[in-house]
């Protein structure tokens, strides 16, 4: 724990109190910015997790109800955010891989900015990104990017926007920064030294998505640690997850 409580935030972390995740699957979080969560939660952020899809896909057997996988996978992501300190997880129950990035979806995680009122957004990358594994640009990812970015601004922000929202009650929010993956042009890096085993513990808790060829947990744990390192390399740290820095306010 000393290494932990030791890590000095660094400046542009500082005016970011309440963190919001934006995810489209169940495990997203844990796999892109699992280190950095534990670290932004050990500095006494307000994190919670916005999961998009129901979850439904992640599977390899066709017999399997949509609704039993459903649920498990939302047991093991309540877990994983469990163990990260997460405060809340919200489901919004779309269908796995059929997301797109349009008003529906806007609104949605508009409303949970809204209701939330994050200072920092992280979420996954609007971009197909062609020198990293495929994983990466799921379709389902590339709309939540889209879409969350749109929620971000002008969205969330703008009071004619969305008027059901307003008489929900939840007035206009302005996000401070949005930290996008870092696959190209990286400019902020969270030393993930310090919280590397808790993000694979994180991970495990996954139980359902190691059933799968290529997902031995000793494996995915390797992996893992080789990206970051590389990750890492760019930065200093021994381990990193990076990020480019959009400032949105
Ligand atoms: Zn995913």
């Amino acid at each position: 724990m000393a290494a932990e409580e030791s890590r000095e935030p660094k400046p542009e972390e500082r005016r970011l109190e309440r963190v919001m995740v934006v995810s489209a699957h169940p495990d997203d979080p844990e796999f892109g910015f699992g280190a950095t969560v534990a670290s932004l939660v050990d500095q006494g952020k307000a994190v919670v997790y916005v999961i998009c899809t129901d979850g439904s896909q992640g599977g390899e057997d066709p017999t399997v109800p949509d609704q039993e996988l459903t649920s498990t996978r939302y047991t093991e992501q309540r877990a994983a955010a469990a163990l990260l300190g997460v405060k809340e997880v919200k489901f919004l129950g779309f269908r796995d891989g059929y997301l797109e990035a349009n008003v529906e979806l806007r609104r949605a995680i508009s409303r949970e900015i809204r209701r939330f009122k994050p200072d920092l957004v992280l979420t996954h990358s609007p971009l197909r990104a062609i020198n990293i594994p495929i994983g990466a640009s799921h379709p389902d990812h590339l709309a939540v990017g889209e879409a969350t970015l749109a929620a971000v601004y002008p969205d969330a922000r703008n009071p004619r926007a969305y008027p059901e929202l307003l008489q929900e009650g939840l007035e206009a929010h302005k996000v401070k920064e949005v930290w996008l993956p870092g696959f190209d042009g990286a400019d902020h890096f969270v030393d993930a030294g310090p919280y590397l085993d808790r993000k694979i513990e994180a991970i495990r808790c996954h139980k359902s998505q190691f059933d799968k060829p290529g997902m031995n947990p000793e494996e995915v744990g390797k992996w893992i640690r080789e990206r970051m390192h590389q990750a890492g390399e760019r930065a200093g740290y021994e381990y990193a997850e990076s990020f480019k820095r959009l400032e949105t306010a």
